[in-house]
């Protein structure tokens, strides 16, 4: 998993030319055109199986470990009397804060990773697969398009559904 200091921009090559900002703001795009609201409703599916799944789990390991055969109201005495239970019972706890959090930042990295890779491939020539992410737009007739120094194709943004921002992220708005 990530670590929460790692930028997660700095995974791709192709955005090593641009400053921090600058990929913040690609990114905070990227997420924009991929429909932050799943991201949302993902994180919040994620939160609710991990809870349910802990307690299922968690409780199952109490059961073999701890109580056996034994009814409810000796399974409270147990928990009084036994200090390795209340170790678990803190371990237990606890679980439902971290089980959670570490499953919702795994679905928000999954996501920015997919989020990203999207607009990665979104810009590349239809040729030879070059990226064209940072290269001079020329504005010749009003027609905006990107030459590969690749393969030398001349792509035209219009044609390819894309606008000036995706070509060059100094320009996407935070
Ligand atoms: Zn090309």
């Amino acid at each position: 998993m990530r670590l929460l200091t790692r930028k997660i921009y700095r995974a791709y090559p192709e955005l090593d030319k641009f400053e921090d900002d600058v990929c913040k703001r690609y990114i905070k795009r990227a997420k924009r055109l991929q429909n932050t609201w799943k991201l949302w409703l993902f994180q919040l599916l994620a939160l609710l199986i991990s809870i349910v799944l802990w307690g299922i789990a968690s409780s199952l390991i109490e059961l073999i470990l701890f109580f056996g055969e034994a009814t409810r109201r000796d399974q409270l005495v147990y928990i009084m009397l036994n200090p390795i239970h209340l170790v678990f019972k803190i371990i237990q706890m606890s679980g439902y804060i971290f089980v959670p959090a570490i499953c919702c930042l795994r679905v928000r990295d999954r996501w920015l990773h997919r989020c990203i890779r999207k607009q990665l491939t979104g810009v590349q020539c239809g040729a030879c697969g070059y990226s064209l992410l940072g290269l001079s737009i020329s504005d010749e007739n009003n027609t905006p398009s990107v030459h590969c120094p690749e393969c030398g194709l001349q792509t035209v943004l219009k044609d390819m559904g894309l606008t000036q921002a995706d070509i060059n992220p100094n320009l996407a708005s935070s």
